[in-house]
């Protein structure tokens, strides 16, 4: 300081006595020319307070410069103006590319163009004022052209008057949980198996596609629902894994049958359903079951084998001023049962079914109250040696003891229902378990007669059903009936779809000593040579054959060639259905074994047995 004047502030610690540093700013004046003061005068401002607040703010930036390029999450500040003066680390890697690529555009440029419109709502609605921050999910265009999904949050920061100076955007990828969404509301809206839609967005479409037939006159909706017949058997022939290829391939033949803009659903099990949208009359639904029907008469192929599959389809047809969604489904439903019951390939709703179907309901309730209440009773028809003339056994038919019916019902009137339902395992169970218990009572009540076979009747349930085996031991335990002296009538088509699928049952049966018969043998087309695969001990011809005995050639031809080859494979032969002197002569000739029918007997009630055998 060797020239007067004032000299440069100079900043610097000095200890103060409490022993704490203190910055001091301090200024120096030389007054040495000046005579009065002749030295130097220094000022010394205590700046301490300044300098710890310079040091707090400088800190509190580098915090936030650090804390802004390593978030783990995008960053961005924009400006009033829409456009973005800052972005970080995480927002570059997000979107793919460098922060000069960012600086200075707008906010909305990498937004999805489909995004744009609410995006500018939400930043208008906070520039305006009416909110001070949105959060938003939106999808980014990634500049490789990949979406990202993307939970923004926008905040409006203040200065300390609060006048809004920018923008502070938080964005958080959140694509994988908008896919893992994605994929839930697939599996939720699919059929996992064929990847076909399932019930749920089959009834969404339904009802959408109901709507829109009031816009316009004579539009309606058409329902087509089908199952296949045959499914059942193959898939427990074939087991679960071939039975799932096997519904893939049928859900792809369907699937070829159709235009693009129907809809293909599976419900689960072999059950699908079409809907198409757009049908002016029957007809039009009509033309696409009969290309589903066609298109099925040629085999799947599922693990080098080869099925063929038969669909029965219903059909119905509506518009929303006259049914719901539902109704439709059940009405296709309800036509569907009735090309079953008809054998036909499809048929169209009409309200008549619906009547059916509720009778069908009725008759169905009615028998399970009968299995409850054991309104059966059980008839006998005598089987007779056709040689010696007598008895050989009987069997034993089902009938119904109806509360609100005069007389007894008929098999024929209740039988198929109760084979749907289920209801003939229970009601069988019953019929076998009194037909035993009445054969051992005449065994002991009569003992000179030679012992009687009894015959009773398995239907497809009750063979399929898994227990079947083990039913029929208890029952012999329980009424002390000799298994030897039981025979079991399987009709010719349920005993080949068994030999077809699993023979267990069979196998079990037979070890136990039960006989099996082949019932209404020549109604089943099976060819004459799959008898030498039956090991079944004897073979029923079907009435229909007895009854051209003598008249037609061709049923009299048939009926001695079924006896040759039956005798030839060891089997024995029962008639049914003889009627006359004649036809029951014929037989004798022809070397038939037995013979059943009204020329014999009717079925008789359980009294009347006796009275027949002794006479
Ligand atoms: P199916 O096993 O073929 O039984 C013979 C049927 O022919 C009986 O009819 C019998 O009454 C009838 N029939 C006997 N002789 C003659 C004749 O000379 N001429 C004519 N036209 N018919 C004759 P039903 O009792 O009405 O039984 C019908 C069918 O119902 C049976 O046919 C059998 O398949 C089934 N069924 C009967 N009872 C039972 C049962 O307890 N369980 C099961 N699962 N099915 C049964
Ligand atoms: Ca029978």
């Amino acid at each position: 300081m060797a020239n007067p004047g004032v000299a440069r502030a100079v900043e610097y610690r000095i200890r103060h006595a409490d022993g704490s540093w203190r910055y001091v700013d301090s200024v120096g004046v030389n007054l040495l020319g000046d005579p009065s003061v002749s030295g130097v005068v220094v000022n010394y401002r205590d700046v301490t307070k300044r300098k710890e607040a310079e040091e707090a703010l400088k800190k509190s930036e580098e915090r936030f410069r650090t804390t802004f390029e390593d978030a783990p999450v995008g960053v961005a500040l924009v400006g009033l103006d829409g456009r973005r003066f800052r972005a970080n680390r995480s927002l570059c890697e997000m979107l793919g590319c460098s922060e000069e690529d960012l600086l200075g555009e707008n906010y909305l440029e990498h937004v999805h163009p489909d995004d744009r419109q609410i995006s500018t709502e939400h930043f208008q609605r906070v520039l305006e004022e009416e909110a001070e921050r949105y959060e938003l999910e939106r999808r980014y265009l990634r500049a490789d052209g990949h979406v990202v999904w993307n939970l923004t949050s926008v905040s409006l920061i203040r200065d300390s008057e609060g006048n809004p100076i920018h923008f502070i955007c938080l964005h958080q990828d959140i694509t994988e949980r908008k896919e893992a969404e994605k994929r839930l509301r697939y599996q939720a809206t699919h059929d996992l198996l064929t990847d076909l839609p399932n019930r749920h967005l089959f009834m969404d479409r339904l009802k959408l596609a109901l709507r829109l037939t009031r816009r316009t006159r004579g539009r309606k909706v058409a329902v087509l629902y089908m199952d296949l017949d045959n499914f059942k058997v193959v898939n427990d022939s074939l087991g679960h894994d071939a039975g799932d290829l096997l519904l893939v391939a049928v859900g792809e033949r369907v699937r070829w049958c159709l235009r693009p803009e129907d809809t293909l659903a599976r419900f689960g099990g072999d059950e699908f359903a079409v809907l198409l949208e757009e049908a002016e009359a029957p007809s039009d639904a009509a033309k696409v079951a009969e290309r589903i029907v066609e298109r099925f008469k040629a085999p799947l192929v599922v693990e080098g084998r080869e099925f063929v599959i038969r669909p029965s389809i219903g059909i119905a047809l509506g518009e929303a001023r006259q049914k719901t969604a539902e109704d439709l489904l059940r009405d296709a439903d309800t036509a569907m049962y009735q090309a079953k019951g008809r054998d036909d390939d499809y048929r169209v709703f009409d309200p008549a079914m619906y009547e059916q179907a509720l009778r069908r309901l009725k008759l169905e309730n009615d028998l399970r109250r009968a299995i409850e209440d054991e309104e059966f009773v059980v008839c006998y028809q005598p089987i007779v040696n056709l040689q010696t003339g007598e008895a050989s056994g009987v069997e034993a038919l089902v009938r119904w003891e109806h509360p609100d019916q005069q007389g007894l019902l008929a098999p024929s009137q209740f039988i198929s229902v109760a084979e749907e339902s289920g209801l003939v395992v229970p009601m069988g169970r019953w019929v076998l378990e009194e037909a035993c218990r009445q054969g051992a009572k005449w065994q002991q009540e009569h003992p000179h007669i030679p012992p009687l076979v009894m015959a009773g009747n398995l239907s497809a349930k009750q063979l399929q059903h898994p227990d079947v085996a083990e039913t029929v031991e208890e029952i012999l335990e329980k009424t002390g009936f000799d298994a030897r002296c039981l025979s079991l009538d399987i009709t010719e088509t349920v005993y080949i779809e068994a030999l077809e699928g699993n023979t267990a049952a069979l196998d079990k049966l037979k070890k136990m000593g039960v006989c099996i018969s082949i019932d209404d043998f020549g109604t089943g087309y099976s060819s004459l040579a799959s008898l030498k695969r039956l090991p079944a001990e004897t073979l029923k011809i079907d009435k229909s054959f007895i009854k051209g005995i003598g008249e037609d050639v061709e049923d009299t031809a048939i009926v001695r060639m079924i006896i040759e080859l039956a005798h030839t494979l060891g089997m024995e032969v029962i008639a049914e259905g003889v009627e006359s002197k004649e036809q029951a002569e014929q037989l004798k000739e022809m070397g038939c074994d037995r013979g059943q029918g009204f020329y014999f007997a009717k079925p008789l009630a359980p009294e009347a047995v006796p009275v027949f055998l002794i006479r």
